[in-house]
């Protein structure tokens, strides 16, 4: 099976070493972005982007503002995004899935479960909510 590609877009230097680290563990393919900005113009450049991690809370432009933009261009909005949110911040969790999430993964990132919520978002069967994560929809 050809690895999929995931862009994590995060400004904390140490949640996106752990990302990274966990998925490439799980064999995937990561790009990296430390803002808002520099994400949209990687999935507009990147061929073949399978899943955005979206955190919420960044420097400049938030996380709802840059899913708002990758919704409504052509050449992205097919891209699944999952947003990265705090545990307490509810807020945000339905801020992230009224502007086209399609689910969320809350922070900290749980090392022992966070690849494998990652990869229910590529498996149509498994919906709703489990440890750490909820999906929306696929
Ligand atoms: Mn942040």
């Amino acid at each position: 099976m050809k690895q999929k590609t995931i862009l994590i877009i995060e400004d904390n230097p140490m949640n996106m070493e752990m990302a990274t680290d966990l998925l490439e563990i799980a064999e995937y393919n990561v790009l990296k972005a430390e803002n808002a900005e520099d994400g949209i113009q990687i999935a507009r450049n990147t061929e073949q982007l399978d899943l955005i991690l979206m955190d919420i809370a960044l420097p400049g432009m938030d996380g709802i503002e840059a899913t708002r933009v990758l919704k409504k261009d052509d050449k992205t909005k097919n891209i699944p995004i999952v947003a990265l949110t705090a545990h307490a911040m509810k807020d945000d969790n339905d801020a992230a899935l009224e502007v086209g999430c399609s689910g969320y993964i809350t922070k900290p990132i749980n090392t022992r479960t966070f690849a494998t919520a990652v990869g229910h978002f590529f498996s149509p069967h498994i919906k709703g909510k489990g440890e750490g994560y909820f999906i929306h929809y696929l």
